[in-house]
């Protein structure tokens, strides 16, 4: 009989009582087994389908009610796991996943994801992880460093972009409230943050839940926002600005904004830059688009996802300032529970966003950079670039498609001349159908298109070319 193989084996070797979920036993020994197991066959399988959603109602009949009074065992919820509720979620880490921004976590990155879970890791301070932090820190360092960043530049892995900027610009609306109540000045009637028309949707959000307004500008005709434009918006607004966004690789076109021309206003005019580049600052660590990024120098606070186009899993966001203090002093929870943490000088991530308890989920994407080293990431990242260029020449070069516009990094996007929504939307709904590609639907100024984001150096040009011939 197999180690696994009896439901009634498992409980009677439980421990007895309340220690029964947490001591070791031969109960917690068979399931950690068969977790492990799972995630080893999971993270080193080469043919996981694309799946697709399900219904509720479908969801329930097939895995029906699992939560009673004496449990269903751990065998039967990872079987239902496995055979019902994983197959309804789309493999993210497919190489023909292109919508969004997809994710390609490393092997080692993904495995160490497991280890950071069964380390039960504190990574929010110094005191309680400060290996963990050491660990991350040097991470953030490096990030800071390739961008040209000042050597003192710091911060934190949050949850995500979002997140990301709605803690930097919590810290630059500090620093612009700061400066001027340090001149002697009230604060503006209203909190002014300038970013191009096509930021990225978090911008807004962060504006909501700050209550201030968000003052759009029209990008040039490359869809890069251009210091020319900033200038007008800061000339007509003045102090009430209290950051300017650039977008270091929009989402939808993987565009980077003229970051030179914007951080050159710096010398005229006093505001925070921070620069999202929640997918595309990644891009700045391939020689062949490096170029693209000049002037990120000069901001006062940076994003990047690592689970973007850094091969983490989810979810991390790396947020770095040109100066952490800023950070943590915008940032810092007082509290009497928490006076051994905040009246130390040594550096404890909470300090750095809007957030307490957090995991260390800057430690996959440490243990992956240490493992395989710069080069193997400069590679990867290089590797999405170059396919998008020579899928975008053979878009270019087919009847019938149109690029929208040249990529400037890893996303594509074009159209099938002539296709209404309707035909994109029928289209990407057979592909993920037949399981050959998820591919979604997208527009641009009113139009419909469709779009390759690549980030997985897995996908092929062979593959996409595939997809082509399906339109
Ligand atoms: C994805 C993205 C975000 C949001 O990041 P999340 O991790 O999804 O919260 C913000 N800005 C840009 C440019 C993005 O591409």
């Amino acid at each position: 009989m197999g180690r696994h193989d009896e439901a009634s084996t498992e409980s009677t070797a439980a421990a007895p009582g309340p220690k029964r979920m947490h001591a070791v036993s031969s109960e917690t020994e068979s399931l950690v087994d068969l977790v492990l197991d799972y995630s080893r066959r999971r993270i080193l399988s080469s043919d996981t389908p694309l799946d697709q959603p399900r219904s509720e109602y479908e969801l329930r009949r097939l895995a029906g009610n699992t939560i009673v009074e004496e449990g269903i065992g751990a065998r039967r919820a990872l079987e239902l796991f496995e055979n019902v509720l994983a197959p309804a979620c789309i493999t993210t880490d497919h190489p023909q996943y292109l919508s969004f921004i997809p994710t390609a976590p490393t092997k080692a990155a993904t495995a160490f994801d497991l280890v950071v879970s069964a380390s039960a890791v504190y990574g929010g301070s110094w005191l309680e992880g400060s290996g963990a932090v050491f660990a991350e820190n040097e991470v953030i360092s490096w990030l800071a460093g390739e961008f040209g960043l000042p050597a003192g530049a710091g911060g934190v892995f949050v949850q995500g972009g979002t997140l990301g900027n709605l803690s930097a610009l919590v810290a630059a609306r500090e620093h612009a409230r700061s400066r001027l109540e340090e001149d002697g000045l009230g604060r503006p009637d209203r909190w002014k943050v300038v970013c191009s028309a096509e930021a990225h949707s978090s911008i807004a959000s962060a504006a909501r839940v700050m209550d201030v307004e968000v003052v759009p500008v029209a990008p040039g005709p490359t869809g890069a926002l251009a210091g020319a434009n900033v200038r007008e918006a800061l000339d007509e607004h003045g102090s009430a600005v209290f950051a300017v966004v650039a977008t270091a690789g929009s989402t939808n076109f993987g565009i980077v904004d003229d970051l030179a021309s914007i951080a050159a206003l710096k010398d005229d005019f006093d505001f925070w830059l921070h620069v999202d580049g929640a997918y595309g600052l990644a891009g700045m660590l391939s020689p062949l688009a490096r170029h693209h990024f000049a002037g990120v120098e000069r901001a006062d606070s940076v994003i990047v996802d690592p689970h973007k186009w850094l091969f983490a899993p989810f979810d991390a966001c790396a947020l770095i300032y040109a100066d952490p203090e800023t950070g943590r002093r915008a940032h810092t929870q007082h509290a009497e529970y928490l006076d051994t943490l905040t009246e130390t000088t040594e550096w404890s991530p909470s300090d750095y966003a809007a957030h307490l308890t957090r995991r260390a989920r800057g430690l996959p994407l440490w243990f992956s950079l240490a493992t395989y080293g710069e080069a193997a990431y400069r590679d990867a990242i290089s590797a999405s670039i170059q396919l998008a260029r020579d899928i975008a020449d053979e878009i270019d070069s087919r009847d019938g498609f149109s690029l929208v516009r040249q990529p400037q990094l890893s996303v594509v996007v074009f159209e099938r001349d002539g296709w209404s929504r309707a035909d994109y939307a029928a289209w990407s709904a057979r592909l993920l159908d037949e399981q050959r590609a998820f591919v979604t639907p997208s527009s641009h100024e009113g139009r419909p298109n469709t779009r390759f984001a690549i980030v997985n150096p897995m996908t092929t040009f062979d593959q996409l070319v595939g997809i082509l011939d399906t339109m």
